[in-house]
């Protein structure tokens, strides 16, 4: 058997097209265009290129981006007050603190900091907290290309045994806990599980999100899975993903490349919570 490549460059091409349309009719009926604010505190060059991919991407629809670079060394009191300016800026519909942050930083009271409204990362404790209990609110980007990807093999998600492998607060735990929404049954993995083998072999949606390049190959793989890959991890200059891509494709019934799987439908999705958070923020 040879899975089907779930391609996600192609399908956050298609998202795009749409969402262009949606600032298009934005503008038409309200007036004015989607505005991200993306703020890079210091030189990380990792988060140098994440950030200017995010701009790019928003020109290219039409969102209004706007990048906020902050020193090293600034104060967390200075950057609190980007923020408040930011919230209350009404042409500022998103707001994004590329993460990490340095360590003098209290990330968490950043995060915190953002309003609730233009949490288009979904990271603030409010957003995760109507995730956890069903309230609509924004969903965390990359988990919400993770269900995205999921669908477009046209499976239904209902009564699946998906496995998370990986509980971080910005993958694992919120992809199970929207898998759980979607009626999968879902089992959480984590470094000290045990079995890990036996547990994934088991899932008919298996998501992978560890951060441990080329350690889950087809022996983790029941037959015919839909594989959803979320690793990225930089080896020798070349990006590799948690899968054995070579070996798993001739297990899986779908799987997801890296690069051009999980990637490109993360930055989508960021795409369309500035566009939600324009049409609430009137
Ligand atoms: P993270 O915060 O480091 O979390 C990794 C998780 O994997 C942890 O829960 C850890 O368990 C678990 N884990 C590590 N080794 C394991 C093992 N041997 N067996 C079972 N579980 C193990 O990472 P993250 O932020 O969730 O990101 C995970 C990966 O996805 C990274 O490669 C990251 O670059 C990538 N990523 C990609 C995108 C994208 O848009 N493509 C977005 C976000 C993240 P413990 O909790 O027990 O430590």
């Amino acid at each position: 058997m040879t899975a089907k490549i779930i391609d996600g460059k192609a399908l956050a091409s298609r998202i795009r097209s749409s969402l262009k349309n949606d600032i298009q009719k934005l503008s038409r009926e309200k007036g004015y265009l989607p505005g991200l604010a993306v703020i890079l505190v210091g030189k990380d060059p990792a988060s140098q290129i994440y950030v200017r991919n995010k701009e790019k991407a928003c020109k290219e629809i039409g969102i209004e981006s706007r990048v906020i670079y902050m020193e090293e060394n600034i104060s967390q009191d200075e950057l609190l007050r980007e923020i408040n300016t930011l919230n209350n800026d009404k042409s500022i519909h998103g707001i994004l603190v590329q993460l990490p942050l340095p360590s003098h930083i209290d990330e968490d009271a950043v995060i915190s900091a953002i309003d609730p409204m233009k949490d288009v990362d979904g990271f603030h404790p409010v957003t995760t907290g109507k995730l956890f209990v069903g309230q609509m609110g924004f969903e965390p980007c990359t988990p919400k290309g993770i269900i995205t990807l999921i669908k477009e093999t046209g499976q239904d998600i209902t009564g699946k045994h998906a496995v998370v492998i990986g509980r971080s607060n910005i993958v694992g735990k919120p992809v199970a806990i929207m898998l759980l929404r979607e009626n999968a049954t879902v089992t959480i993995c984590h470094s000290k599980t045990k079995k890990l083998k036996e547990i994934s072999k088991n899932a008919d949606i298996l998501v992978v999100a560890m951060g441990r390049p080329e350690s889950i190959d087809d022996g983790y793989i029941k037959e015919g899975a839909i594989v959803i890959d979320v690793g990225t991890t930089r080896v020798d200059g070349k990006l590799k993903g948690d899968v054995v891509f070579d070996k798993a494709v001739h297990k899986a019934g779908w799987i997801t490349p890296v690069p051009g799987g999980v990637g490109p439908m993360t930055i989508t999705m960021l795409l369309k919570n500035t566009i939600l958070a324009a049409y609430g923020n009137e």
